[in-house]
């Protein structure tokens, strides 16, 4: 079960023409990720294919692939806020602060409200989150998957203070969470079931049957 995971072991890469784009665009003032210019639509598309690969087409926060709960969609770890309320916006293009997440992860309404830095620092690597960090933590050091009370589907079981906080504010235990995780369990054991055995197991029920 501990396999149904995400952990993301690469971060995103820009290619030249993307940090020169970037190098003109700094210091992104707030706003400029939502521009519909030709030049961020293309960063865009960059930042999703190569995210849609090294997350293995899987949400890093739920680990659900795509398109069973929802497509992807661009996520900032720490918020980048909007023209009007600007968050962190300097790390608004930094390559561990993008992940791919579904649409359930990314649309509860504690998400918006919540920072997920502690202690900032101008170095993205030297700020302390209160969230599970995808590309910084291990999530097998912070969660463990259980079968839920009614046995029809896996929920989170927090194992750190910081798997408590990302569950909440993800709701990685809400129904939809939780059905999915037992949906794709189940799929997932029935594709690697050995037929040959289970046909065996038939046959005999049958001959017990006459
Ligand atoms: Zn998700």
């Amino acid at each position: 079960m501990l396999k149904m995971l995400v952990q993301i072991k690469d971060r995103l890469r820009y290619t030249k023409a993307h940090k020169k784009t970037l190098r003109k665009l700094r210091p992104f003032p707030g706003g400029t990720w939502d521009k519909k210019s030709p030049q961020i639509k293309d960063l865009k598309s960059h930042i999703k294919k190569i995210l849609l690969f090294n997350q293995g087409e899987k949400c890093a926060y739920c680990s659900q692939p795509f398109n069973i709960t929802s497509g992807a969609e661009i996520e900032h770890i720490a918020p980048k806020g909007g023209a009007v309320y600007p968050r962190h916006t300097e790390f608004t293009f930094t390559a561990h602060n993008l992940v791919l997440a579904c649409h359930l992860c990314n649309s509860p309404v504690k998400k918006g409200r919540k920072d997920t830095i502690i202690s900032k620092n101008i170095n993205y690597r030297n700020c302390t989150f209160n969230i599970v960090h995808p590309y910084f933590d291990n999530v097998y050091d912070h969660y463990k998957l259980t079968l839920d009370d009614t046995l029809s589907g896996i929920i989170y079981k927090p194992i750190t203070n910081k798997a408590k906080n990302t569950i909440d504010i993800f709701d990685l235990n809400n129904e939809a969470h939780v059905t999915a995780r037992g949906e794709q369990s189940v799929a997932k054991q029935l594709k690697t079931h050995d037929v040959s055995k289970s046909r065996e197991l038939l046959l005999a029920a049958i001959q017990d049957y006459k």
